[in-house]
This record gives C-alpha cells, structure tokens and sequence, in this order.
C-alpha cells in the first residue's frame, strides 16, 4: 500500500470536436511564465497587452474589452447577469443548444422571455424576429448565437441588428466558436454585448472568455434598478480593475496563467491576420464537406450558412455512433462530438478550429472515418473521401 500517485500521464490526441481544439505549442510555452502579483506593476502592461489585440480581434473600440474568468459560459453569465434583471423582457433567438442556455440564464434573471424558434440547423429569419419584437411589446435585448456549434450554423447578424436597434433594445451576440474562425465586426454590425471563449478558435486551453461591451450597454447597466445577482462577474466592478490603471482596485485574483495562454493566443492570430485566417478555415471546411460529401454522407447545416469551424454531418442510418466515435478515439486518437440534446445519435461534429484548421488534420480524419465505417459495413469507396478533399484543396489553392 502506498498514497504516491502515479506520473500524470493523458493520451496525446487530435481533438476535432466541438472543443475544446489542440492548444497551440507557443501557448503551452507561455504558460510556464511564472505567476505574478495582480498589482505588480508588470502585471498592468500584462492586461493591456490582452485589452488592446482582442479590441482588434473583435473589431471594436470599445473600452470594456477584456476576458473574464471562466469558460465560454462565464462570459454567457456576465453577459446576461449584467443586461437582464426581473421584469425585462427579452427576445432569445433558439436554433440550438447554446440559444436554449441563453434562454434558461435569462429566465433565472427573472426575466420574461420571448423565444424564436427554428430547426436545429436553419438560421433564424430576420423576420421571425421583427414579428416577435412587434408583439413583445419593450423589449431590453435580443440574444442570440453567431456560431451555433451544437448545429454547424453561422448566422447572419447584420439584418437582426439593425431591427433589434430599430426597436430600441440592444444586441447581445455568443461568438463563442466564430471569434478568430470567422469574420466578426462587433462595431459594424452594431453588437452591444458579445463574448467568446479561449478553446475554441483562438488555440488556448478552456479557462477565460473574452468579452466586450458598448457605451450603450454600458449605459443600460448603469440605469439599472437593483445590483447585477452575480459579484463575480459584475463588469462595472470588473471594469473598475481592468481599466483602473494604478488605481486598481482587487476584484478577483485574475488566473495569470490564462492570461498568459490568451495574450500568446491572440499574438498567434495577429501574425497570421484576421483575414488569412478566416480564408484557412474556409478551406479546411470546405476540403472536409467536399470529402464527406464524396464518401456518400450528407451533410446536416443549412447550405450557404455552414459554420466553418464546426461542420455537422448526418450518421448514416447503419451506423451507431457510438461505435464509430469510439473507433475514432480509440483506433485513431482523434476526438470527434456526437450530436447533443434534439440531435443526439444522428450527427458527428467536427470542428476544425484555430491550430487545428489543416489540410492535414481534414486528410488524416477522412480517412479514419472511411476505415471505422467499413468496419460498420458502411462501404465506402477506398480513398474516395480523401481524393475529393485533395481535388478541393488544389482548386482553392
Ligand atoms: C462551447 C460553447 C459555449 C460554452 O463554452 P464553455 O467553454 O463550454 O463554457 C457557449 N456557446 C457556444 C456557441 C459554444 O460553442
């Protein structure tokens, strides 16, 4: 008998699922950077040097612009903790799992909440929304997901902006899988409030979420009637330790460690250019649609808003997908997501995000699947998958 613990040892595995994704190398060497007091000096250059590249990630000026401390539902939680309280009325836009969380904070909020509803993979019609608005009567916000990554839509967001705005509530948009995959214009599109996550398409491990919010929001938060429910994630305090200065006030003691893993993160993506790297992840998508699609299966997101960081595609009636997933992880050390909650067993979900959005990573998961389907008697023709996404990739070369 003996209380020693054995080495931490974990498998090494591609992960292609809906997240988190591979963290970037550069981003494990940074977080070995020793720890540092909160009020070190050194530490306000640190926080800035977070602030300023995720105001140009999210292509915004806004001044509250900063990652609060927990996953992608923690920025979900300050979000909606600090915009919504009882008696407000909110419209939640519901085409997936992430817009039904929405739809359950705002309630806990104590809010009244107007829901509009589509298929788990169609986008929601700017039109449901206009109706919905119309019969709510005042409405606070209007939430709703950029990114859907239980469904593998990208919603447009520009049209709904602008009918939020038109009807005087304000916008409040999860970007939780889409920042630093897709194109994102918080100013342009006129989002008030917006947060996303450091393991998805930035390359991190999970732990912090970006978020930013407008003078506007800010303004609507100020006015409110009593304080926000949550202490943790209260952004007027927050705001108050992240844009202090020397004046800084202790709030929380920031995880450095994370912070240190986010400000490589978003070094990577500033070297490689929001652009470049928008166009990598739309090959990658594409080249796997294209070799999915070769090997006879079928692809579930609405055609024309396929989220490029995140593709769903139909399991075929033969094959259980446990099974399959299994055989993926097992046989070939990569992680692909089963469907969830509406869509359990009848998709995969595989994500392509940030470090992981490669011709290589899209080759190497085609053909694992071609060989674990083949062992479920699902026939596919030997190196089809690949030679498609091969004759993809040339063509967009
Ligand atoms: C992953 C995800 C979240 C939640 O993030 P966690 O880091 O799991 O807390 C929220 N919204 C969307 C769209 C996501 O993909």
């Amino acid at each position: 008998m003996t209380d020693a613990l054995a080495e931490l040892t974990v498998p090494s595995r591609l992960l292609l699922g809906p997240g988190p994704s591979n963290v970037h190398p550069r981003v494990y060497q940074a977080m070995m950077t020793p720890v540092i007091g909160y009020l070190d000096p050194a530490f306000i250059q640190l926080m800035d040097d977070t602030q300023r590249p995720l105001r140009t990630v999210f292509r915004t000026e806004n001044d509250m612009t900063m990652p609060v401390s927990g996953t992608g539902t923690c920025g979900m939680e300050a979000a909606i903790y600090n915009i919504v309280e009882p008696g407000d009325t909110v419209v939640v836009c519901q085409n997936g799992y992430f817009g039904t969380r929405m739809a359950d904070m705002a309630k806990r909020c104590g809010a009244e909440v107007s829901l509009v509803e589509a298929e788990w993979g169609r986008i929601i019609e700017p039109d449901q929304v206009r109706q919905a608005l119309k019969a709510a009567g005042r409405v606070k916000a209007v939430m709703i997901v950029h990114g859907e990554t239980s469904t593998g839509i990208l919603q447009p967001l520009e049209e709904i902006s602008r009918i939020a705005h038109e009807h005087g509530a304000l916008f409040l948009v999860d970007a939780v899988t889409s920042l630093a995959g897709c194109e994102l214009l918080i100013d342009e599109w006129g989002i008030d409030v917006c947060y996303s996550g450091t393991q998805k398409c930035l390359s991190a491990p999970p732990g912090m979420s970006p978020i930013t919010l407008s003078a506007q929001a800010m303004e609507v938060i100020a006015k409110r009637k009593e304080p926000v429910r949550s202490w943790y994630v209260d952004m007027t305090m927050l705001g108050r330790y992240w844009g202090g200065g020397t004046t800084r006030m202790y709030h929380h003691t920031p995880p450095m460690t994370m912070l240190y893993a986010l400000r490589e993160g978003l070094r990577i993506v500033l070297a490689e250019g929001l652009e470049p790297r928008f166009a990598r992840h739309q090959r990658a998508a594409r080249a796997l649609a294209a070799g999915l699609e070769a090997m006879g299966l079928v692809l579930h997101a609405q055609e024309g808003y396929r989220l490029p960081p995140l593709t769903t595609v139909r399991v075929p009636e033969s094959v259980d997908d446990m099974k399959l997933r299994q055989g993926l992880l097992q046989g070939h050390n990569i992680e692909v997501g089963g469907g969830i909650a509406a869509l359990q067993g009848q998709v995969l979900r595989i994500g392509l995000m940030g470090y992981n959005a490669t011709a290589g990573n899209v080759l190497a998961l085609l053909l694992a699947l071609e060989t674990e389907l083949a062992k479920q008697g699902f026939r596919v023709e030997p190196g089809a998958g690949v030679a498609a996404a091969a004759r993809a990739l040339a063509a967009q070369a």
